[in-house]
């Protein structure tokens, strides 16, 4: 890194300086006193000088004001620069030769005075210059707000600072770079908040020595997020080891970062959205054993793009009902045979353009900016009337489990919702199962807990989705409002893979047991597997092994095989 310096702060860059004077021999005076340490800026009249205010004022640094212009009188242009908010910051040293006008300048907001015949070159500049670093340093205390913590920059102020860089380095290549700890909330869970803060504060002070060398600004965006905008720089990998300092070294509890790096950022994109894509990278080696730098792609741009798309689609897609449900049949294999027992209702977006789109691609998506709640009150309704249909039809209630989303839980309308919908299609709440992923329940948990009781005792069957795909305890057991445990997919399928070892799933099972819980498996593809979690005692079983998620025509014809 050390021989790519590069000097990267506004502090050490010349500074660009408006003089306003229409005397050529004052110009040349002021040229061969600045030129040499600043880059000046020159208007003769003061149209001109506002013309360029107007369009260089995050540029300058200072504006030289004679008061003696041809056109207008400089004191006006003191009151139009003080006036507009986007210029006031900027500070202006008046020259004049009237002592009185002294005065009015300074009720005007001038910061100094320079008098005419001008001084020695010497104290010209030093009070340029003392005049620049005053308000500058103003400037940053007002901005500067420090991550208490860490000492790192605050999110807004390094937004601040980032955009100033631009400025300054518009055509310099730069990138933004995202630091993350993974599972930093573990960390925090098994070696108590403290030891996370040092942590923090370590990962701190390596970036800090980085961007002290290297040029750049860094901060804590929040939680165990820190980003990097600087120089660019290939070498990705000397800076992750440089960032991750002796943090590796410490044995059992190894604390293990990623990073993500936009490389040479597009400027014309907000510091944001710049530090979006970084985090894109990061998260594509979230799960990675092996990579620990992700580097944001053209495919990412593509999913970026797709995503922008199918937000953008949502609501005619709701209105033109091209949200489909379909349904997985639930069988309870209890039994000698296995009998239909309930369904889970699965969205699918059939997209005019896209086709079938992957609930995969926009659910995460849809959950990240809250349009989740909006379509899961659409399929809710949908698989309320559904369960109506058939009641109508064959005579019986197949209860349908329907997925909450944990953006969904804060929603404080949420229980009048539910009812709402059951009661609209003369439906009791034990119709409706919920689905609740695991990990909501750790996220908030007070929270959650009441809206789950409330919802529990209208009746609601409340089943928690994905377990064992977190880390939840299995005391929560104990603590939650819930009917059913829902194993995860992955989970299942760990404990059937080759070295076949279903121990821990067994135990599972009969710990659900043990506290009245009902069991459903889901992803079950085999028969082996079917029969093995029976001998287990499940109760339910969900999979391809039975069936696909289906239209609800065709998910009648196991409806009509029970009879
Ligand atoms: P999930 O709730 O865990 O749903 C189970 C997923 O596993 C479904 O994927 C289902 O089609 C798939 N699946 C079922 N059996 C098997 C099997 O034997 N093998 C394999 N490989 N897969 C199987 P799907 O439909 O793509 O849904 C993905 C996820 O999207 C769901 O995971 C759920 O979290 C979410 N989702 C789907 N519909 C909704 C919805 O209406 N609202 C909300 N909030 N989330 C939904
Ligand atoms: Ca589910
Ligand atoms: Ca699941």
């Amino acid at each position: 890194m050390q021989e790519n310096q590069v000097t990267f702060r506004p502090s050490l860059d010349r500074r660009r300086i408006l003089l306003i004077e229409d005397e050529p021999v004052n110009q040349e005076i002021l040229k061969m006193y600045l030129e040499e340490s600043y880059d000046l800026v020159v208007a003769g009249t003061a149209t001109e000088a506002i013309g360029i205010i107007r369009s260089q004022y995050e540029l300058l640094s200072l504006i030289l004001l004679d008061l003696n212009l041809p056109d207008f009188s400089g004191i006006e242009i003191l009151r139009q620069v003080k006036a507009d908010s986007r210029f006031a910051r900027l500070p202006v040293i008046v020259m004049t030769s009237d002592r009185d006008a002294e005065v009015e300048c300074l009720t005007l907001g001038a910061i100094d005075f320079i008098s005419k015949p001008y001084p020695q070159q010497k104290v010209v500049l030093a009070r340029v210059l003392r005049t620049i670093e005053l308000v500058e340093d103003r400037d940053t205390l007002r901005w500067t707000e420090r991550d208490r913590l860490t000492g790192l920059y605050n999110k807004e102020f390094f937004n601040r600072y980032a955009v100033q860089l631009d400025v300054h380095h518009r055509e310099y290549p730069t990138d933004a770079i995202v630091v993350n700890i993974n599972h930093f909330h573990t960390i925090n869970d098994r070696y108590g908040k403290a030891y996370g803060d040092e942590v923090l504060r370590r990962i701190a002070d390596n970036i800090l020595s980085i961007v002290e060398n290297a040029g750049g600004i860094a901060a804590r965006s929040e939680a165990d997020n820190f980003w990097i905008y600087c120089p660019h720089n290939s070498d990705y990998r000397a800076l992750f080891d440089a960032v991750q300092g002796d943090l590796s070294g410490d044995g059992e509890n190894r604390i293990r970062l990623r990073m993500g790096v936009y490389s040479e950022v597009d400027k014309e994109l907000s510091i944001e959205r710049r530090f979006d894509r970084a985090k894109l990278a990061a998260d594509s080696v979230k799960d990675s054993v092996t990579k620990v730098i992700g580097l944001y792609t053209g495919t990412m741009y593509e999913t970026e793009l797709l995503s922008e798309q199918l937000i953008e689609d949502f609501s005619a897609a709701i209105r033109e009902r091209q949200f489909l449900v379909f349904y997985q049949p639930q069988y309870d294999v209890r039994p000698g045979e296995p009998l239909l027992a309930s369904a889970e209702a699965l969205v699918r977006w059939r997209h005019p353009t896209l086709g079938m789109v992957n609930p995969g691609l926009f659910i995460p998506l849809f959950e990240k900016n809250g349009l989740i709640s909006a379509l899961d009150h659409y399929v809710w309704s949908e698989a309320a009337a559904q369960i109506r249909r058939w009641k109508e039809r064959f005579g019986l209630t197949l209860p349908v489990s329907v997925n909450v989303s944990r953006v969904d839980l804060y929603d404080l309308d949420i229980v009048e919702k539910l009812r709402d919908i059951v009661d609209r299609n003369g439906l009791s709440g034990g119709e409706l199962a919920l689905e609740i992923t695991e990990s909501a329940y750790t996220e908030d948990a007070e929270q959650i807990i009441s809206t789950v009781s409330r919802l529990r005792e209208l009746g609601f069957r409340i089943e928690m989705d994905d377990f064992g795909s977190g880390y939840s305890s299995l005391n929560m057991f104990t603590e939650l409002p819930i009917d059913s445990m829902k194993l995860d997919m992955q989970f299942v399928r760990n404990a059937f893979a080759e070295r076949q070892d279903t121990r821990l799933l067994e135990i599972i099972i009969r710990l659900a047991e043990s506290y009245g819980l009902h069991t459903i498996a889901e992803g079950v593809e085999t028969a082996e597997q079917m029969l093995t979690l029976k001998t287990m005692g499940c109760e339910i079983v969900q999979g391809y092994y039975f069936s696909r998620p289906l239209p609800a025509e065709e998910f009648e014809t196991f409806i009509t095989a029970r009879g």
